[in-house]
């Protein structure tokens, strides 16, 4: 397996774990880094946590030199394989990585640049929010991979003088020749574009027994941190208008929030139990949470509550559009008209 026994890499596995243990940084297996080595851009794997970096390899080698000459021909469809042959996939966002000129680039759908990047003029919020001493380009949405890789080509004349690239409904890249100057560089513009918390999950109405149907595949999630999706009306409002806000969120949590009032609860137990949605938004009361749910699914939905609790007031977030949420989760037309019938509860 590869990892790179070189001081270049030590230096930013550090940064990956602490950046990967911040919430308001990563989520789950969300992010990631890379850094360029003579003819080798070492990147993260796809699945890996960046949370893990000094813990186990995270980083597989790919050939720099071949992948840049397709990417300077216009050539964006290439997939570019683990130099060693290996089991892990370099990350979907390689080409990003291989497109950056700098030698070190971390890729991050950090919350409170995320509270601005789904709004409807991220180009103001950011030209308010940051020093005349970041160089920065934004980026409109594109699916993931390939598209988004070629929209980053086209954004600037020179990536290379590019201190950030912000992703429309998506996240940030940041790019550095040291990663003490990355370090600083993600710090700063964080705390340039630091959003209050400016909704808060309100008391419960302390009547949430649960009904009988439900109890063996549900518990209340006792997460206040969570449950204002639940329990404030303009959160909750959100996760039924605006709930796909980027892309992680679609694959994690579906097309729809499956949100239901605690009167209702009990006669649609057949249907949540039939249909077993990982979270039930329970109108003033709070989220439920499947057994099944896993962590990743947990994080992504922590994560949609951190975003939608730091939007500026009267901002009205943009989601991605049905037509790009079925693109990411690869449905065709029928089966995500399937599932969007299967959340109308
Ligand atoms: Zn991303």
């Amino acid at each position: 397996m590869s990892i790179a026994p070189t001081s270049h890499g030590d230096d930013l596995l550090a940064l990956c774990a602490r950046v990967g243990r911040d919430r308001l940084l990563v989520q789950g297996g969300g992010g990631n880094a890379s850094w360029k080595q003579a003819d080798t851009l070492w990147v993260k794997a796809s699945g890996t946590r960046l949370s893990e970096a000094e813990e186990k390899p995270i980083f597989v080698a790919v050939d720099l030199q071949p992948v840049r000459e397709r990417l300077q021909k216009g050539d964006f469809s290439t997939q570019p394989k683990a130099a060693d042959g290996g089991d892990l996939r370099p990350s979907i966002e390689t080409l990003l990585h291989a497109l950056m000129p700098q030698k070190y680039v971390l890729h991050v759908h950090a919350i409170d640049p995320l509270a601005l990047l789904v709004g409807h003029n991220p180009r103001a919020a950011f030209a308010a929010a940051l020093p005349s001493d970041i160089a920065w380009c934004l980026v409109d949405y594109f699916k993931p991979g390939a598209d988004l890789a070629q929209a980053v080509s086209a954004a600037a004349d020179d990536l290379g003088a590019m201190d950030l690239v912000l992703l429309a409904n998506h996240g940030i890249v940041v790019a550095a020749e040291t990663v003490s100057e990355l370090d600083k560089k993600l710090a700063q513009i964080i705390a340039c574009v630091r959003q209050p918390v400016q909704l808060k999950a309100s008391a419960s109405s302390g009547a949430a027994g649960l009904p009988e149907a439900l109890a063996g595949h549900y518990a209340w999630s006792k997460d206040e941190n969570l449950d204002v999706l639940a329990r404030d009306a303009a959160a909750l409002e959100m996760a039924k208008t605006a709930w796909v806000l980027y892309p992680d969120h679609a694959v994690f949590l579906g097309p729809r929030a499956v949100c239901c009032s605690l009167e209702r609860l009990g006669g649609e137990a057949p249907t949540l139990i039939e249909n077993a949605p990982d979270f039930i938004l329970v109108e003033g009361e709070g989220v439920l949470v499947s057994g099944t749910a896993t962590q990743a699914a947990r994080e992504q939905l922590l994560c949609y509550a951190d975003v939608v609790v730091r939007l500026p007031v009267d901002s009205r977030p943009v989601p991605l559009k049905d037509s790009d949420v079925a693109d990411l989760l690869d449905w065709d037309a029928e089966k995500y008209r399937q599932s969007l019938a299967a959340a109308q509860l």
